[in-house]
């Protein structure tokens, strides 16, 4: 018997009773109900009609997400970072150059992304509280004219939004392939993949589309398809989309095994697809900006200042908030934790020690839920008075 072999001790697992908090950091947001009970349907096999169903369920449905008719759209297994890591990787080729308009931490890991596959990346950068104009980057399309760039429509790190409408035509004046970062605002802000020329674009299930995380919904145009069918490099294997749009039977019958897909996952984006097709777009994108505006007047009414100037560039999905003069920003978190079970963030790359970062998105995108925060970020201001820091 090999009983006796066993060396290593059965390990205790104690109870982890958890008291949900409302999450409301940038990510993860909490889940609609019905997505919970989808968590819970039947597992599949990758190869059984009720699998094929799901997923061309999903592939309409990212079509009217994205607004693209093309057919290149899937989702990956994966938190965001796996849709990062597919639309650069299966888009630019070793020794091609990528530019990257860097205002926040997301654009740094695809900088750190691409360089491990050997991308000569070009990042160009603009102070903390701004977006790119469209001239900048101009600029620099027309002095290296690269294979692609990289930039982050919602940036949850700074909680601006930048602006895209010409920023596709502009990218393919210089041959240049358009990827976008939509993870914090896909379905809470208005994106129009064809209408603005984007040629990849990822999001992710834990932040809008108010799911769990660990699927990234990805999106190619035919200009990205063409590069794919052209390129000379090899992606990743669980990375490579044309062996994906297989699976995922892009092009009509193929339905090749690929890996195996979470079953739940796939349950579960489903339905926050159908949470939001239910409402529309432009009824999600009307419920975050008018949930934000709520958040942002109650906020100033308590002495709280938002930390982007411009309106235009405030991300209706993120807001990022500076506390008055001498609060500690880790402490303040701590307590809005403990005293209220309320999930928000300190500030992360540029914004560390600089603001708080609060997500009113997807479900939690209520007037609702914007006072609750609001009411308790007053009482924690109140509590952590100045000279208790
Ligand atoms: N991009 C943005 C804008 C994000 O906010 C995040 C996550 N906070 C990511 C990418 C990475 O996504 P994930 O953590 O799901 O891998």
């Amino acid at each position: 018997m090999l009983a006796s072999k066993i060396t290593v001790p059965l390990p205790k697992l104690k109870n982890r009773n958890v008291i949900k908090p409302l999450l409301c950091g940038a990510g993860p947001c909490d889940v609609w109900p019905s997505v919970s009970e989808a968590l819970s349907k039947p597992t599949l096999s990758p190869i059984c009609d009720e699998y094929y169903n799901v997923i061309d369920d999903i592939r309409n449905g990212l079509k009217y997400l994205f607004q693209t008719k093309c057919e290149l759209v899937l989702a990956m297994s994966g938190s965001g970072h796996s849709g990062m890591e597919a639309t650069i990787t299966n888009l630019v080729g070793p020794n091609e150059t990528m530019l990257i308009a860097a205002r926040g931490i997301w654009d740094e890991r695809a900088l750190d992304i691409a360089q491990r596959y050997n991308i000569n990346v070009i990042p160009i950068r603009v102070p903390l509280k701004v977006t790119f104009s469209l001239e900048r980057i101009e600029t620099e399309l027309k002095k290296w004219k690269p294979t692609a760039l990289f930039i982050t429509h919602g940036d949850s790190s700074t909680g601006t939004v930048q602006r895209l409408e010409g920023l596709g035509e502009l990218c393919h004046k210089y041959g240049t392939l358009l990827i976008v970062d939509t993870v914090v605002s896909l379905g809470g802000v208005p994106f129009l993949m064809d209408e603005w020329g984007v040629d990849a674009a990822y999001a992710s299930t834990q932040k809008v589309l108010s799911g769990p995380a660990g699927i990234s919904p990805v999106a190619f145009s035919e200009r990205a398809e063409q590069k794919i069918n052209n390129r000379k490099h090899q992606p990743p294997f669980y990375f490579d989309i044309k062996l994906l749009a297989q699976q995922w039977n892009c092009y009509g019958n193929t339905r090749v095994y690929h890996h195996t897909l979470s079953a739940p996952l796939l349950w579960a984006l489903r339905q926050c697809i159908h949470e939001i097709c239910q409402r529309t777009l432009p009824m999600r994108w009307k419920a975050h900006a008018d949930v934000v505006a709520h958040f942002h007047k109650r906020l100033q009414e308590n002495g709280f200042k938002l930390l982007i100037p411009k309106p235009e560039d405030r991300l209706a999905t993120v807001t990022t908030v500076v506390l008055p003069e001498g609060y500690d920003y880790i402490k303040f978190v701590k307590y809005m934790r403990e005293y209220y079970n309320i999930m928000i963030l300190a500030g992360l790359g540029p914004t560390e020690g600089k603001a708080l970062r609060i997500g009113l998105m997807g479900v939690n995108a209520t007037t609702q839920v914007a006072d609750t925060v609001a009411d308790a970020m007053a009482g924690t201001l109140t509590a952590l008075t100045k000279s208790s820091l």
